[in-house]
């Protein structure tokens, strides 16, 4: 794997209004470096452990976006310095980084998940949960939270056409959520969907974030 020449790859497929964050989980430093050498400084990790860890020892202009389920005890560890959480799954949870922001003095960037896809195991929002919370008064008065937009993932499956329609649905629903709950909010342009997998269909479907890790590093090991 040329970890280089895979980004180099990748940029000239991905139009420059979607952000490519490099999902390094599992992933060893020194591979991190690599894509670090060759430009990239937004990268993904799916367990606070690990964030925090890479963190520490990695180049401190890094981004470091938050992509797996996260669990409320562990948002005090990434809070400090975590530049995007995507996967806020709960009400309980946003609640948490809201108090945990306020002890760092910050605001932090959150995207809601929303599940579109046909499996039981993935995580994220129904619809209904979604709209429940965003009408609460309890939500409108957070203010070191910033909602930059939604979060998808769709279901793990050779069919290009349901994985369209589901990247579709998310698109569409990011645009009623938009006119229902942010009409005022500039911020709320995000649509996180897409990795190696399906980055190509998740941007035809107006993806503005796509999360690969596979095309960049390779397969994972994750028996080390
Ligand atoms: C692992 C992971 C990715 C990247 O998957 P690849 O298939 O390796 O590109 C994207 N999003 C989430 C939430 C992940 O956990």
């Amino acid at each position: 794997m040329n970890i280089k020449e895979n980004l180099e790859q990748l940029k000239q497929e991905i139009p420059d209004h979607v952000t490519l964050v490099a999902v390094s989980k599992t992933i060893p430093e020194a591979d991190i470096r690599k894509a670090y050498d060759a430009g990239q400084r937004i990268f993904g990790e799916n367990k606070a452990q690990e964030l925090v860890r890479k963190y520490e020892i990695l180049p401190n202009d890094i981004q470091w976006h938050m992509i797996g389920h996260l669990q409320s005890n562990k948002v005090k560890f990434i809070a400090p310095f975590v530049h995007l959480i995507h996967s806020v799954d709960s009400f309980k949870l946003l609640k948490t980084i809201e108090k945990e922001a306020i002890k760092n003095d910050r605001v932090i960037d959150c995207l809601l998940q929303v599940y579109i896809a046909d499996e039981a195991s993935k995580f994220g929002f129904t619809q209904d949960e979604l709209e429940d919370m965003l009408e609460r008064d309890e939500f409108n008065q957070l203010s070191h939270v910033r909602i930059k937009g939604l979060m998808g993932m769709a279901s793990f499956t050779d069919d290009t056409e349901q994985v369209r329609s589901e990247f579709e649905h998310l698109a569409r629903y990011f645009k009623s959520i938009q006119n229902k709950f942010f009409k005022n909010k500039p911020e709320f342009k995000e649509i996180s969907m897409g990795m190696s997998g399906d980055y190509p269909l998740a941007i035809e479907c107006g993806s503005t974030m796509v999360r690969i890790g596979t095309s960049i590093f390779g397969e994972r090991n994750y028996n080390d």
